[in-house]
């Protein structure tokens, strides 16, 4: 059978009852010729078909080529996009954890000179709401995900992932293919992952996002994270440790050369803190360079390199390419393996000051992870001044409520006589029951007691046990700290994972 194929791309979107369910199943309501007529094309006849079939439309159907086809199916999606943007903006409205001055025209206002063209086009202004709104609540990273049938944007707020919006996923992936074009990614590319970098203004501020594409099963998953200006990074005394730690932190990184690490899992705050200590030793005289992955905070004082396995920048070669560049201070994103181990070891021998991270949960643990890297103890001992292991802790909204559960009081062995509070939610706290965090850590000094001991067969518990003789004060006790004195939650500190 030889179709009729209309050419027509001045067809516009007609609503009635039925539109959004026809849409779906690839059957456009549109007006041709004066008619309500239903308009299909061939690639989706097996849908479409299917669809008419259950439902005995009366309209009279038309068929469109590919091309008139493609350009009603996206007025469709601009068409409801618009719609969802306006029930976006209204639940915005009517929530109250949003402060009172903003309001969606201002918004509109703000949002359009942030990125370029089109601004009247509704998925760029939905982009640019997603990172206003990430900005509003403080969130670092924001995350679009593809369901089987839904699309979801989360924020990371506090640490924890917030659901933020459930989208359609054909309208999610114009909003992909948007985030694409502005940090300079291929759109037409969706089998392999993709990393990019784009640059936002809003409300006077310049925000650098990262960008990093993943394939998924239903999808491309999305990961933005914010990364902050290095003038905006918190003083090391405002990071929450208490002030001995802060003082015998600065006086650490004043010394001319060794190791300094800094330990916790992922989102414990370690780049924030060594950007923290940079920011205090900076000067003039001092030639300061790091290699990150990423390069989380950007600073004019310092040079910043941007590790790229592709091209064979990798910690170790940078690091190598670094020591020829006469540094007095020097930043490791992380040590991960044997080799980048040694390296970092002879660098802080021979005259620098070195800071890095390492995986480890707690302090004293970061020296067995060194020898099990295949340093020898001598060389730790006579390179590393301190270990500093960190969290992270969410702090109780002022609608937290006293927990009276026997378990709570199990769990941190706390006296039966103490008030200990659980979190509740409200709409100041978006309904998590915390807000704000703040760091806590435990510093591990080498000391003379401490290298003595390194002499000897190590062992974890034992290094530990000299440690908190060595007024070191642990993790542990600080969380329990916290919980007595109604800072924060029983189940907050298991989270934080210690135990
Ligand atoms: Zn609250």
């Amino acid at each position: 059978m030889q179709l009729e194929q209309i050419h027509n791309t001045d067809l516009e979107v007609i609503e009635n009852k039925e539109y959004e369910n026809a849409f779906k199943n690839h059957a456009l309501f549109t007006k041709y010729k004066n008619k309500e007529v239903i308009a299909l094309n061939k690639q989706y006849f097996d849908i479409s078909f299917d669809y008419l079939s259950k439902f005995h439309l009366n309209y009279e159907i038309i068929y469109l080529d590919n091309v008139s086809y493609e350009t009603l199916y996206n007025k469709f999606l601009e068409h409801r996009t618009d719609k969802e943007m306006t029930k976006v903006q209204q639940e915005q409205e009517n929530s109250s954890f949003i402060d009172e001055e903003f309001n969606v025209s201002e918004f509109l206002k703000v949002g359009s000179d942030i990125l370029t063209t089109q601004d009247s086009a509704p998925i760029i202004k939905f982009v640019n709401s997603l990172f206003y709104q990430a900005i509003k609540k403080n969130a670092s990273d924001i995350h679009i995900e593809m369901h089987e049938y839904k699309a979801e944007v989360r924020y990371r707020i506090d640490g924890v992932l917030t659901k933020h919006l459930e989208l359609d996923k054909n309208i999610m992936a114009l909003v992909i293919s948007r985030i694409k074009v502005i940090s300079n990614l291929d759109i037409s590319e969706k089998r392999v992952p993709q990393d990019g970098r784009t640059q936002i203004k809003l409300a006077k501020e310049n925000l650098d996002i990262r960008v990093s594409i993943l394939p998924t099963f239903y999808g491309e998953r999305v990961v933005m994270r914010i990364l902050m200006q290095s003038e905006n990074i918190v003083a090391l005394k405002d990071l929450g440790f208490n002030a001995e730690l802060t003082n015998n932190l600065e006086n650490l990184a004043r010394n001319a050369y060794g190791m300094i690490l800094v330990t916790g899992p992922t989102g414990s705050g370690k780049s924030t803190t060594l950007h923290s200590l940079l920011r205090q030793i900076v000067s003039n005289e001092k030639n300061i360079i790091t290699i990150e992955d990423p390069v989380e905070y950007k600073s004019n004082d310092i040079s910043q390199i941007q590790v790229n396995s592709k091209v064979g920048l990798t910690f170790e070669t940078g690091l190598r390419s670094i020591l020829r560049q006469d540094p007095d201070i020097i930043m490791l994103g992380e040590i991960r393996d044997s080799a980048s181990a040694k390296m970092s070891i002879q660098a802080a021998l021979t005259g620098h000051l070195l800071f890095s991270t390492l995986h480890t949960n707690r302090a004293p643990a970061a020296i067995t992870r060194l020898i099990d890297m295949g340093v020898e103890k001598f060389l730790i001992s006579s390179s590393l001044l301190a270990v500093l292991a960190q969290r992270l802790v969410r702090k109780l909204c002022t609608c937290k409520e006293i927990d009276t559960s026997l378990q709570s009081y199990k769990a941190f062995d706390i006296n039966k006589n103490t008030t200990i509070y659980k979190a509740v939610g409200c709409n100041n706290c978006n309904h998590t029951g915390y807000q704000g965090r703040v760091a806590i850590a435990e510093l591990f000094t080498l000391n003379d007691d401490i290298k003595e001991y390194l002499k000897s067969d190590v062992d974890d518990n034992i290094l530990m046990q000299k440690a908190i003789e060595n007024n070191m004060i642990p993790l542990d006790k600080q969380l329990k700290d916290m919980i007595t004195e109604g800072k924060t939650s029983v189940a907050e500190a298991i989270r934080i994972g210690i135990k």
